[in-house]
């Protein structure tokens, strides 16, 4: 038997995270194809394909990546074998992996169910609960009314959030400091929901004051192996929003790190988790964790889990849904001892957005482009080069900048050099933003928590 079961890889996806697994693709001896928008007919990513076909001709410049019927026939006239859908547009959507099911052709990622059952935060939660993992406090089905809403708020006490079961990306989320607040918050994100993600399904959980946002990844193969690869820190948000993440997270006690990484497998575990996954802790002054949501695909964070563990995720991905174990040697998960965590990673979201202007996205053409680099350092790019133009219909990262040291404080300098090096001329970048986060005592001391970016107004100068 071949070493491989794919021959050719269509990745339904665009930007970095499509050039991330083509390279993927090609350290392994596949075939890739990819497929671009309209919009994107001279971005970067297609070119580095070994084929590309322009998708969507008719659609609007999201729907061409949404176009589920049109990227199924693509792959079959293209006799693909396997999808990738990478993070963002498809790749939680239990509807397209079911049609790839029905097409024969590999959806590279957990299965259509485990899609429906994640996608859910109510449901994941109600599947934590299950397997005795704390959750934050709330209702276990949607809200009813607004009344509902305000009733169950002041039994548990302000702040409260209100949530779209069904929402995702920082979207479809309000917090509550006052019963006034509740019912107009209540309309505002049910109709959010009901536009954004087509289910208007709200439950309301006790608002943690200043927590932090831990999440651990998993990888699960199809004979019931589950480990973890450790965590990642991803409390430096803008409107829950991840901007700059790092791993392992070294100022959390162990003990509380140790439940984290102990219940993410017990959950992964309990639903036959196969494929990578990322589940999701809120953890609290008091080191008391809870489990938020788990995220059924690869996350754009995931490099910084890469750059600690010497394991290539997307390989891992591609490996498990050819149906290899986790002992694969190109894997080389058979066991948990085989983890073995050095040194410290950071990721830096380089956007085109304007920190002056309260971060509005930039767009036009870049003028000049030279990158960063040297010893430590990892780029993931996809959209930025001499002459390429940012246009206002995708998201505006344009590149992450992933360092890598034997200590904190080293990989805090290198992401500050890298960044730095980062030069971007015509459209305007968050890049002053983010060495303010590197170069803060807060941050270097590892007390950030998720609120700290909007309780720190020097970092915006
Ligand atoms: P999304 O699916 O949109 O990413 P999450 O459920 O993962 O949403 O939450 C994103 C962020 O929202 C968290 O990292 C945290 O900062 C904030 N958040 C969510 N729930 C709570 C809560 N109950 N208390 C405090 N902050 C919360």
């Amino acid at each position: 038997m071949s070493e491989h079961n794919f021959k050719k890889v269509l990745v339904a996806n665009r930007g970095e995270i499509a050039i991330r697994i083509f390279r993927a693709c090609y350290d392994l001896g596949l075939h890739t194809v990819a497929m671009y928008s309209n919009e994107d007919t001279y971005a970067l990513f297609r070119t580095k394909a070994d084929e590309a076909y322009l998708i969507g001709e008719n659609k609007s410049p999201l729907g061409a990546y949404l176009d589920i019927p049109g990227i199924i026939d693509l792959a079959k006239r293209r006799g693909v074998d396997a999808i990738h859908p990478g993070y963002g547009f498809l790749s939680e959507n239990a509807e397209f992996a079911r049609a790839c099911e029905e097409a024969e052709i590999t959806f590279i990622g957990p299965d259509s169910g485990i899609l429906a059952q994640m996608g859910d935060k109510l449901a994941a939660k109600a599947t934590a609960l299950a397997c005795g993992v704390p959750t934050i406090p709330g209702s276990k089905e949607p809200l009813r009314d607004a009344d509902e809403a305000l009733e169950r708020a002041v039994s548990y006490g302000f702040p409260v959030i209100l949530k779209a079961a069904a929402g995702g990306g920082g979207r479809g989320m309000r917090r509550c400091d006052r019963p006034e607040e509740v019912k107009p918050a209540f309309e505002l994100v049910k109709g959010e929901a009901h536009k954004a993600f087509g289910n208007d399904d709200i439950f309301i959980e006790k608002y943690l004051v200043e927590p932090k946002h831990i999440e651990v990844q998993v990888l699960g193969d199809r004979y019931g192996n589950v480990v973890h690869l450790g965590e990642r820190d991803c409390s430096l948000q803008r409107r829950y929003q991840k901007v700059v993440e790092f791993a392992p997270a070294w100022s959390v006690p162990q003990a509380t790190l140790e439940k984290l990484r102990a219940d993410a497998v017990k959950i992964a575990r309990h639903v036959g988790y196969v494929n990578a996954g990322t589940v999701e802790f809120l953890v609290d002054r008091d080191g008391n964790h809870y489990f938020i949501e788990m995220n059924p695909r690869i996350q754009v964070e995931h490099t910084v889990t890469e750059q600690v563990t010497g394991i290539d995720l997307v390989r891992a991905q591609i490996l498990i849904a050819e149906g290899h174990p986790l002992s694969h040697p190109s894997i080389d998960m058979g066991s948990q001892d085989n983890l073995h965590i050095k040194g410290y990673a950071i990721q830096c979201r380089v956007t085109t957005e304007d920190p002056a202007n309260h971060f509005a996205p930039d767009t036009g053409k870049i003028t000049a482009y030279r990158s960063g680099g040297g010893c430590g350092v990892r780029l993931d790019g996809g959209n930025a080069y001499t002459g390429a133009v940012i246009s206002p219909y995708y998201d505006s990262l344009l590149v992450k900048v992933t360092s890598w040291d034997n200590t904190f404080e080293g990989a805090c300098r290198r992401a500050t050099r890298a960044v730095r090096e980062e030069h971007v001329r015509g459209v305007k970048t968050n890049i002053p933003f983010i060495t303010n986060i590197l170069s803060h005592p807060t941050f270097r001391s590892g007390a950030c928590h998720t609120k700290f970016i909007d309780e720190t107004p020097e970092l915006f100068e």
